[in-house]
């Protein structure tokens, strides 16, 4: 064994469920679903996994251990590590499996994986039959697959006597798991922190972001050793924050006022190297003199998910991105929004891990007592349920009324879905699941993305059509920073096209292929290469289904001087629900429920067509469609279901004449 491996072990030993050990072990032997509780870093994702391969290695017969995570990034950095404890490569005997990327071997024996793929994985084998056990991770989530999978495997477990499922969560809310898995037993893993004192802002604070750096150069000007995180909300934010976190407080440490400082972001979009060092060590001050200090900025993710030994600081201005949705206009959004007190709570909590801490938040504590909720809701009730619905009939579950949800979803929300479906072409009338249905859900896209790229072979452009899916599939390519925003526009200006936003990303891409050996292009161009290369990757996958499954690749482009409308056409076809039409008035409303929308600033359309077709709504201080084509309304009803026929809010114009006639 290495002395990394020896060191590790130490550690290892020092962890709360370690002295757990034998109980946990017991407990599986007499129970075949056990729910674990313990306090986020007390060793549950890196060890109860490896406690069940010892266990179980004799007898595990080519089967694997599943341990699901509701994030890529945790799936990926807790493989890595558990690789490093069992003194094993990353890929090998311990791997990890997430959307487009498959890390494991035939060797694999124990894997991390999002839950969504192995929701993904029950499609094609409904027994789950290559798994001898199952960890069901970061339960008190309640991410939509997690809660998908619990009411699988209830009924999974009823033939498959040899599967063991472990729940396990970091908060207290046991009883209802252990209630709904017919009051499976609990092993409440005892936690070892330090207590946190709290700080309030006495007033509102109107600029978080601005907040948050403010206090952590307070901290680490006066404050005594000891690192510090920080919770925002997304990517931008937080790069922004690092920059500006950085700059100052280097001026500081000119001015000999402290000590030096590493700042590290983390998002769930990084590589894997750069997340990697969030668990890097503070850089160390001069003898005597002020101390050094990590300071971490980072999304929910440090939140339960990923535990970073040496924080004594936290920082929380009390929001997130969280999904929601709202069934009556049927949009999908991330949106910033204020945490749950249980939140809260776990945050604050993240500093109190190796000794007393304090954890500032950047709201009043009226605020937190009146305004926030004890418990975000589960996602299942804050979806939009099209795919849910997709996957659970290729699930084999036909009635999805009488599917053992641990929270049911609104009945509203299941009938826009199937009806969603139906007009997809997904679902027959009486919701069975058609050829197309099936067809689609072999794609891990949302329903209108599988349906356009289905289709596209019909209208001979599938090439494009895939890289147009896969541009959209990935974080934006095209970056725009502050102070640059001149030379980024005209950047973008030489892949613009007239018609729109997909063909703009389209154009982009075909660049892109062209120059991706030169590595100035991206930067010079203001493409996220990072983006870029992950579309690249993203389209060799679908491409791959699409070859599974027969479908035909056919290029437009260089072919056929039309290829524009062409590819507008097929583009209608998975999305001719998402219209927006052009008021007498000038200003645009959609076509379903006539809200009003204004086209994002971004987009390359500078005309005002009659009809634009739109990929996503932003709702921010407006409400914005986003990533847009031109359309022509006869293009709408082109193959498409009865869709416009039973919409009742169809606008006064030449398409609603043609219809009727
Ligand atoms: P839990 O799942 O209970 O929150 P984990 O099993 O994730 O706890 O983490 C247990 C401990 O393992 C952490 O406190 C940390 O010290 C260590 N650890 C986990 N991942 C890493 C990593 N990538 N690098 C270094 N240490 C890690
Ligand atoms: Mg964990």
């Amino acid at each position: 064994f290495s002395k990394k491996y020896k060191t590790i072990l130490q550690g290892r030993r020092k962890l709360p469920v370690h002295d757990q050990r034998e109980n946990f072990l017991s407990l599986i032997q007499s129970s075949q679903f056990v729910v674990l509780v313990g306090e986020t870093g007390s060793g549950k994702t890196t060890q109860i996994p490896q406690y069940l391969v010892y266990n179980e290695l004799s007898h595990l017969k080519g089967k694997q251990i599943a341990c699901t995570q509701p994030r890529r990034v945790a799936a990926m950095s807790v493989a890595q590590r558990v690789a490093d404890e069992m003194d094993v490569v990353l890929g090998q005997e311990v791997g990890y499996n997430i959307r487009f990327e498959d890390f494991t071997s035939p060797k694999t024996f124990l894997k991390y994986m999002t839950d969504g793929m192995l929701l993904r994985e029950a499609m094609s084998d409904h027994t789950l039959s290559r798994y001898s056990a199952i960890v069901l991770d970061e339960a008190h989530e309640r991410t939509l697959s997690t809660d998908i999978l619990m009411g699988l495997l209830k009924e999974i477990c009823k033939t498959r006597k040899d599967l063991q499922v472990i729940i396990m969560s970091a908060t207290l809310d046991a009883g209802k798991f252990q209630k709904y898995f017919n009051d499976a037993p609990l092993l409440n893993v005892p936690g070892r922190t330090f207590p946190v004192e709290v700080f309030y802002t006495s007033e509102a604070e109107k600029d978080y972001v601005e907040a948050a750096i403010r206090t952590v150069l307070q901290i680490h000007s006066n404050e005594p050793e000891g690192d510090i995180l920080v919770f925002l909300t997304g990517e931008e934010e937080i790069e922004t924050a690092c920059r500006e976190i950085k700059w100052e407080g280097e001026d500081l440490m000119r001015q000999n006022k402290c000590g030096p400082l590493m700042v590290v972001p983390l998002y769930s979009t990084l590589s894997p190297v750069a997340q990697q060092k969030i668990f890097a060590a503070a850089p160390v001050g001069r003898p005597g003199g002020p101390p050094g200090r990590k300071i971490v900025v980072s999304t929910n993710i440090a939140e339960t998910s990923l535990t970073i030994d040496g924080i004594v600081y936290v920082i929380d201005p009390g929001l997130s991105k969280q999904k929601v949705y709202n069934p009556r206009i049927r949009i999908e959004s991330l949106l910033v929004s204020p945490i749950s007190k249980a939140s809260a709570q776990q945050r604050a909590g993240r500093a109190g891990r190796t000794r007393p801490g304090k954890a500032y938040r950047l709201y009043t504590e009226t605020a937190f007592d009146e305004e926030l909720l004890e418990q975000t809701y589960p996602e299942i009730m804050r979806s939009n349920l099209g795919n849910v619905v997709l996957q659970l009939k290729q699930l084999g579950i036909n009635d999805l009324v009488r599917f053992d949800f641990m929270d049911p979803p609104a009945p509203e929300t299941l009938m826009r879905a199937l009806e969603l479906l139906n007009y997809l072409g997904a679902l027959e009338d009486d919701t069975s699941m058609t050829k197309t249905g099936r067809l689609m859900a072999a794609f891990p896209l949302d329903p209108q993305l599988s349906k356009m790229l289905i289709e596209s072979p019909n209208h001979k452009c599938s090439n494009e059509i895939l890289t147009i899916t896969a541009l959209i599939s990935v974080p934006p390519i095209f970056v725009r920073p502050r102070g640059a925003e001149k030379p980024a526009d005209a950047a973008k200006a030489k892949f613009v096209h007239q018609d729109g936003d997909h063909l703009t990303l389209l154009n982009a891409f075909l660049e892109y292929k062209k120059n991706e050996r030169n590595p100035q292009w991206c930067r010079k161009n203001f493409i996220n290469e990072r983006s870029m290369k992950s579309a690249v990757n993203v389209r060799k996958q679908l491409l791959r289904v699409m070859e599974k499954k027969g479908l035909a690749i056919t290029s437009v482009m260089g072919n056929n001087r039309f290829y524009s409308t062409i590819i507008r056409k097929a583009i209608c076809s998975g999305y001719f629900m998402q219209v927006a039409h052009r008021e007498p008035s000038g200003h645009y409303a959609t076509l379903k429920d006539n809200q009003p929308v204004v086209l994002h600033p971004s987009s390359s359309i500078k005309s005002k067509p009659e009809w634009i077709l739109y990929d996503e709504i932003v709702l921010t201080s407006r409400t914005y469609i986003r990533t847009c084509v031109e359309v022509n309304v006869d293009w709408l009803f082109e193959g498409t279901s009865d869709y416009y026929t039973d919409l009742s809010s169809f606008p006064n114009c030449d398409g609603k004449r043609a219809l009727e006639q």
